[in-house]
């Protein structure tokens, strides 16, 4: 076999020795498909088999390897009986013990009168030791195969460890000699080591183990810059020319003049940068990020003025039915006596407006598309569509977010919302092949949401409050928390706290909970809006970007079930309009050193950067579930928090082989982390 040529590493693993279609189809279970996947499968432990041990000297239940001469080998013609081979050595007597094993085999590998290196776990069976079905059993003259520490590694529940090793050793012992893509300077400088020989390390020391260790940051770098590195080409491909859009502002200021507030010296700011890429001639791809209620809409409403001015079609897309709404009800309130058509789609919409819908959209007559992912089928055909606005999208993984960018084709615009704030170090691997702007402060008119905690013990006093607060017509929510991966667990307590409050709050209170269909969720949501009951008791998340302007208190139990970042976005639910917002969160139990301090950070914080920030440090990324459930999870070895300068280090070195000539270097690594399919989906 060649193992010379590096294209070695990206072939199947049924190149190897010993893996026919049964292992690899195991393996590919385990994500082991190519080569190249066995060098990522890191060993999780070690084995000590080094020492040899004295046969009056073993433990029991613990791996230990011995040396001894085979004196009998006795196979029983009765089924079930196992074969058994009686060893010896100066100190004593063991049984190695086979079940489904050949004679003709065993005879080969315990000859009579022989010494052998034998392997494996001790165990103790009438008042003599035995090892069953030894992991080694080997001829002295190769005994340095076993005497060693050999690496364990997870799958070898299901492979034995010989056979795996067997496998991987045809890997990393034959290792390409691969040009190495850092340089010298670069590996001694920054203290990295050089690829062979982290490959080496992190297969045969415990230096996988160590996340520190200069092999494991070696190989942490690396998956950095695959990313960064895939995000960069992504953006070149993305950016490409379009006709430029011309402009006066008339529509925009039109709807300015007619609007009760001013807009902030932010949404001006990010007006103006989407204003200009409209302009330009490459086209836009571009995340508007703002914490919740900083007024994202209507920053993206009057850039689609603009654009609906330049002549164009534009289409604004919600990830649920009744935030779209919204966003369908406010545009045809600021587009009114402008002439402008505004139209509303969702899959749930007649078939006869359906055909209607579509109609106008193909002739051009419709200006503006509001609506859910209905928008993007197939049969929507625009006249022009010149500019595409999603909110709430941070679900969109970089090959989406590329098919996205066709979508709209040449003279397409593309502009992505977010409220969900994510910390610095991320910034980067999330929104790499995107522009980024940023609204950081908030209308002048909030008050500052009031933040209290409390015992569950005593909810008592939550009464009176709250009847206060309705008594002023003002609304409520209460967040249960998510108590298991289970919605009957969920809706159980959900429910008992409905019934709870609804004792004493008759019928001003609703419930929402994960079993519910999406419909009977929206008709929930749409009483509330509509003020006809006071309090939504909840289950999982609200509905994310809906806007509740009455609602002025959330209460949210078992609140360290959730990440600060997730609490923050929850209490953003209240004070969005002109009144005081209050959250209170609830405990059960008495609160820890680091729960103090999260709340601390919470209560003095109304900065969802921050907060996202101060998040991470002290959750690390591993139990990041906000960030997991969002689809955030990306690196494998890289840890946020752990290799923060890594991450720093990736981003300068991405930025300075930006236009380095032999891009192509960089391949293997593109390949070694399954990127390159990622850049060579279609041409936009
Ligand atoms: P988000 O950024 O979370 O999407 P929205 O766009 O829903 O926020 O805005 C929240 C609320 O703030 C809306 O009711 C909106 O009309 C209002 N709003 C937006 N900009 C301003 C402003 N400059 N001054 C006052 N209120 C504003
Ligand atoms: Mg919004």
């Amino acid at each position: 076999m060649d193992l010379i040529k590096k294209d070695f590493l990206f072939q199947d693993i049924r190149k190897l020795r010993g893996i026919g279609s049964q292992l690899s189809k195991y393996l590919k279970k385990r994500k082991i498909e190519k080569i190249k996947d066995i060098i990522l499968n890191l060993p999780y432990s070690e084995t000590d088999r080094s020492k040899i041990s004295n046969l009056n000297e073993l433990e029991i239940g613990k791996i230990q390897t011995i040396k001894v001469n085979v004196k009998r080998l006795n196979f029983p013609r009765i089924r079930n009986l196992p074969n058994r081979i009686i060893c010896r050595d100066d100190t004593g007597e063991i049984d190695i013990v086979y079940f489904n094993s050949r004679e003709g085999y065993l005879r080969k590998i315990f000859p009579l009168g022989k010494w052998i290196i034998v392997s494996g776990k001790v165990n103790f069976f009438k008042k003599k030791y035995q090892i069953t079905n030894p992991d080694y059993v080997t001829t002295i003259d190769n005994q340095e195969y076993v005497l060693k520490n050999i690496p364990k590694y997870n799958l070898t529940k299901g492979i034995n460890e010989k056979k795996y090793r067997s496998i991987s050793e045809q890997v990393t012992q034959n290792l390409p000699n691969i040009d190495d893509w850092l340089s010298e300077n670069f590996i001694k400088e920054n203290k990295l080591l050089n690829w062979n020989e982290t490959i080496k390390k992190l297969h045969n020391t415990d230096e996988s183990r160590n996340l520190k260790s200069e092999s494991f940051r070696r190989l942490v770098f690396d998956e950095i810059c695959a990313n960064f590195l895939t995000l960069s080409k992504n953006r070149k491909r993305i950016k490409k020319t379009k006709k430029v859009k011309k402009f006066n502002n008339t529509y925009a200021e039109k709807v300015l003049l007619n609007l009760p507030f001013n807009l902030t010296f932010d949404q001006k700011k990010v007006l103006n940068e989407i204003n200009s890429d409209l302009k330009n001639s490459d086209r836009m791809f571009r995340i508007l990020q703002g914490d919740v209620g900083s007024g994202k809409t209507i920053v993206s409403l009057l850039s689609i003025a603009n654009v609906i001015e330049a002549g164009y079609q534009c289409a604004l897309m919600g990830p649920t039915e009744i935030l779209s709404r919204q966003h369908y009800e406010q545009a045809k309130q600021i587009f009114k006596n402008m002439n402008i058509n505004v139209e509303f789609l969702s899959g749930k919409t007649d078939s006869k407006i359906r055909k209607k819908i579509l109609d106008n959209l193909i002739k051009g007559k419709t200006k503006l598309l509001i609506g859910t992912h209905a928008l993007f089928q197939k049969k929507i055909i625009f006249k022009n569509l010149g500019y595409v606005v999603i909110d709430e999208q941070h679900k969109f993984g970089v090959k989406q977010r590329s098919e996205l960018a066709s979508k709209g084709g040449k003279n397409c615009d593309v502009l992505l919302m977010s409220a969900t704030p994510i910390p610095r170090t991320m910034m980067m691997s999330i929104y790499g092949d995107m522009d980024i702007s940023k609204i950081t402060n908030k209308p002048s008119n909030r008050k500052k949401i009031i933040t209290l905690s409390k015992p569950e013990k005593k909810i008592n006093e939550l009464w009176p409050f709250i009847e206060k607060q309705i008594k002023e017509d003002n609304q409520i929510f209460w967040v249960c928390p998510l108590i298991k991966e289970s919605k009957f667990l969920d809706y159980s307590s959900a429910k008992k706290r409905y019934d709870m409050i609804k004792k004493k709050f008759s019928n001003k209170v609703g419930l929402i909970h994960g079993s519910l269909e999406k419909g009977e969720k929206e008709d929930v949501l749409k009483s509330f809006l509509n003020k006809k009951i006071h309090i939504l008791v909840s289950t999982t998340v609200i509905e994310v970007g809906i806007d509740f302007p009455n609602a002025s208190l959330i209460i949210i139990e078992n609140a360290n079930k959730f990440g600060l970042a997730q609490l923050h976005q929850l209490r953003g639910r209240v004070g969005r309009g002109s009144k005081q917002g209050t959250c209170v969160l609830l405990f059960k139990e008495s609160l820890s050193q680091n729960a103090i301090k999260r709340l601390k950070i919470l209560k003095n914080s109304n900065d969802g950067f921050y907060i996202a920030d101060e998040d991470l440090k002290l959750r690390g990324f591993g139990d990041l579930t906000g960030y997991q459930q969002s689809g955030m999870k990306i690196f494998r070895f890289a840890d946020p928090v752990l290799h923060n300068d890594l991450f720093k280090l990736a981003e300068e070195f991405i930025f300075s082989i930006n236009n380095d000539v032999d891009i192509n270097k960089y391949n293997f690594l593109l390949k070694l982390f399954d990127k390159a399919d990622i850049i060579n989906i279609g041409e936009v």
